[in-house]
């Protein structure tokens, strides 16, 4: 298998390709490990590139590609003489080539020669890889990264977008604006995809009339091989070559050739490889085309078989993931671009009609009105469907109850859930990893699989040290509060996320609650300023006081968000709520990092139901950060009373209007704040110790921890989905 990505044609390619760099004869090691994605969830190897120069690392975003083209001779030379650093490469090198060499575990069907083939838009396994916006691809980057750890046989497919996501910057009237940087392929951990002669592989894939290529390239994630298709190809026109710019950035007629290269360009991409999936997982509905091909190609070599019969087949190899609650977040097209996306050979080659073939995007096939959907031709073509959490199983079923008129009642929608998880390695702060080395042991995140075993251990580490750790951890927060928001030019008026003076913004010793979301209208960003008053007195409390952190990004045509985020940016100028409150541009993974670990409270207030999972709360707790939530999404699930504070009530009512449910969950938040999370804060013990707040902490790192870890999402995907045949 993927024996057309020969490691002699990529080192040859990377010779003539990439720059060369003269590395020490004893670091070499560090240029291979620079390959490999392996490094970013391994605290030993992001230390061992932070230590050759801390600053150029920071300068670099952590890209250790870019870091090592960039580093002196002078500190490469002085670490190949420094034998404590050379010592602690080597043992990591070790590591790294152990863990290569495993040879990959097999799960029924799923075994090295029939791998699960992986589909989604967006990857969030690195900064250093531009390729995600939010959610969706952290999701997908740490379902990578536990493929890896577990050795599932998996291979992903995805898009590479030149210029990535937008960065976000906040103008000084508080207005945010986007800038979209490029990105070289030769500065990241990208292999060209080249067979075995060493010519790189095209993919063609006809769209808006024409024959489209992509070329592909390879980013090495642990084990796991993640595939990326790019337009960017001198036989395209300047157009075409822009098909796989931006992520979400241009019109429906852009997201439908994007979804057309994602779903037909990667299967005609594993077919080049020899890559034989027993299972394609369609993670959101973006890649629902390829069920389309996969029918295409049965047709093809079954000359005698219909329709009918392909989707039959097509069906018992896809899975499906959806991600969204409402209707209107799932993509449709209009007709004329499915018309011209898909010419009358394609329709031709699957023995259908157009009409036939508009009707499998349709949740109601003879609504000759109704855009094509990815959802329902996902849900049509595949053999099993999921949502993200209990919730959105329910939820899922609700909306789609539409699409089967057999079916009276929502229960019995086949539509099921898996929860979604974090990566505990990606998130777990590095201090708080060894604490868990010493007192849960080396394989500590082989003890997260059993919940019992975890919790006995997290109940025998000292109070003391969960503090002391959880403090470092929140004073590096602030250090790193201060330096984002420092600014020398506020312009007239200094906001949340610029001042003039910023060394004694935040203390450690404050009870901070972090904010750090999307800003979209169902995430109610505004419903923690609904009374001011109220809110600054908490604030500003002489014995009790509380500080805020923000981060989080609007969608560049919202205006309405970006509205919202001024508003909260100066709060027409008040000067106490500028003491406590700051906002970080440009959420990423790097600033969520800080952020989940250092925060003690980690605030969430979405409208139920529309929060169909949500992972940012994870990770906090997996720091020990307590969760203060509406009830939706995975909360409902995590949530034992005791590891965390609740807001509101658990049902919908969907009875009820907007205004009257924001302000009873706008009352249910302040008063939990008030007689609940900052009473259990600062309630200290005869030796002034926060023994109350300690327990909690302990309770939702020992329960939430192993619960929401992307280990045991894969582990049920693999149970109840992947090796499921119905
Ligand atoms: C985890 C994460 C998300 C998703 O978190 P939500 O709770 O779903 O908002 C989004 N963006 C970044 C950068 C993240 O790290």
């Amino acid at each position: 298998m993927q024996s057309a990505v020969s490691q002699q044609t990529a080192a040859n390619f990377k010779t003539d390709f990439y720059f060369q760099r003269e590395i020490p004869e004893n670091l070499e090691f560090l240029d291979a490990l620079s390959w490999n994605f392996f490094w970013s969830w391994n605290y030993e190897a992001v230390n061992l590139f932070r230590e050759l120069d801390s600053k150029l690392w920071e300068k670099c975003e952590q890209n250790p590609r870019l870091f090592l083209k960039k580093v002196g001779g002078l500190q490469l030379w002085q670490k190949a003489n420094d034998s404590d650093y050379v010592a602690k490469l080597k043992s990591f090198s070790d590591k790294f080539e152990k863990y290569l060499a495993a040879k990959p575990n097999s799960f029924g069907k799923i075994t090295e020669q029939n791998p699960v083939a992986y589909f989604c838009a967006e990857y969030g396994v690195h900064n250093s890889l531009p390729v995600y916006s939010g959610g969706l691809g952290i999701l997908s980057g740490d379902h990578l990264k536990s493929a890896s750890d577990m050795n599932v046989p998996l291979v992903a497919v995805g898009l590479l977008y030149r210029y990535g996501y937008f960065r976000q910057k906040i103008a000084h009237d508080g207005w945010q604006t986007e800038t979209y940087l490029d990105s070289f392929a030769t500065e990241l951990a990208l292999v060209p995809v080249t067979n075995d002669g060493g010519e790189r592989i095209l993919i063609k894939v006809r769209i808006r009339g024409r024959e489209v290529f992509a070329q592909a390239w390879l980013a090495q994630v642990g084990r796991i091989k993640l595939y990326l298709l790019d337009t960017n190809v001198e036989n395209n026109s300047e157009v075409d070559r822009l098909i796989t710019g931006h992520l979400y950035g241009g019109d429906t007629e852009t997201r439908i050739v994007q979804e057309k290269i994602l779903g037909i360009g990667g299967v005609r991409l594993l077919r080049q490889l020899d890559v034989a999936p027993s299972v394609y997982h369609l993670n959101e509905g973006h890649s629902a085309f390829l069920t389309l091909e996969l029918a295409r190609e049965f047709l093809h070599e079954n000359p005698e078989a219909d329709f009918a019969e392909a989707t039959a087949r097509v069906r018992e190899q896809c899975v499906f993931t959806t991600h969204t609650p409402v209707a209107a977040g799932n993509d449709t097209f209009p007709l004329n671009q499915i018309e011209e996306c898909f010419d009358e050979n394609y329709i031709a080659a699957l023995k259908i009609s157009k009409d036939e073939f508009f009707a499998l995007g349709r949740t109601k096939p003879e609504d000759t009105e109704e855009w094509f959907g990815m959802t329902p031709l996902a849900l049509r073509m595949a053999r099993s469907a999921n949502g993200v959490s209990e919730k959105h199983g329910a939820v899922s079923r609700e909306l789609w109850l539409k699409m089967f008129p057999e079916i009276t009642e929502a229960a019995a929608v086949p539509i099921t859930h898996i929860t979604n998880g974090v990566h505990a390695p990606t998130w777990i702060a590095p201090t708080f990893q060894e604490l868990f080395e010493r007192y849960v042991g080396a394989d500590w995140t082989a003890v997260l699989k059993n919940q019992t075993a975890w919790q006995e251990a997290i109940e025998k580490i000292p109070d003391a040290e969960i503090w002391q750790t959880h403090r470092r951890l929140k004073q590096l927060l602030i250090s790193f509060i201060r330096l984002k928001t420092f600014s020398k030019e506020t312009g007239l008026h200094e906001t949340i996320n610029e001042r003039e003076d910023t060394n004694r913004l935040f203390s450690p010793d404050v009870l901070t609650i972090g904010f750090a979301r999307r800003i979209a209208a169902y995430k109610r960003w505004n419903l923690l300023l609904t009374d001011l008053e109220r809110l600054l007195k908490m604030v500003n409390d002489a014995e009790k006081p509380v500080q805020f952190v923000f981060a989080g990004k609007a969608h560049p045509q919202d205006k309405k968000a970006k509205a919202l985020l001024q508003n909260l940016m100066s709060l027409g100028g008040n000067a106490e709520w500028q003491q406590r409150a700051v906002f970080i541009e440009d959420y990423d993974q790097e600033v969520a990092r800080y952020l989940v670990q250092g925060v003690d409270v980690w605030l969430n207030v979405p409208i139920r139901p529309m929060e169909a999972s949500g992972t940012s709360g994870q990770k906090a707790a997996m720091n020990g950060g307590l969760n203060l939530s509406i009830l939706d999404g995975w909360w409902i699930e995590g949530d034992n009373g005791d590891n965390g504070f609740s807001i509101g009530a658990a049902g919908d009512k969907d009875d009820a209007d907007e205004a009257e449910i924001n302000a009873e969950d706008a009352e249910s938040l302040y008063t939990i704040l008030e007689t609940e999370v900052v009473p259990a804060y600062y309630a200290k013990d005869e030796n002034g110790a926060q023994t109350e707040w300690i327990r909690r902490m302990k309770n939702a790192l020992a329960t939430l921890t192993p619960q929401f870890s992307s280990d045991r999402m894969l582990k049920d995907y693999i149970e109840q989905i992947y090796l499921q045949q119905t």
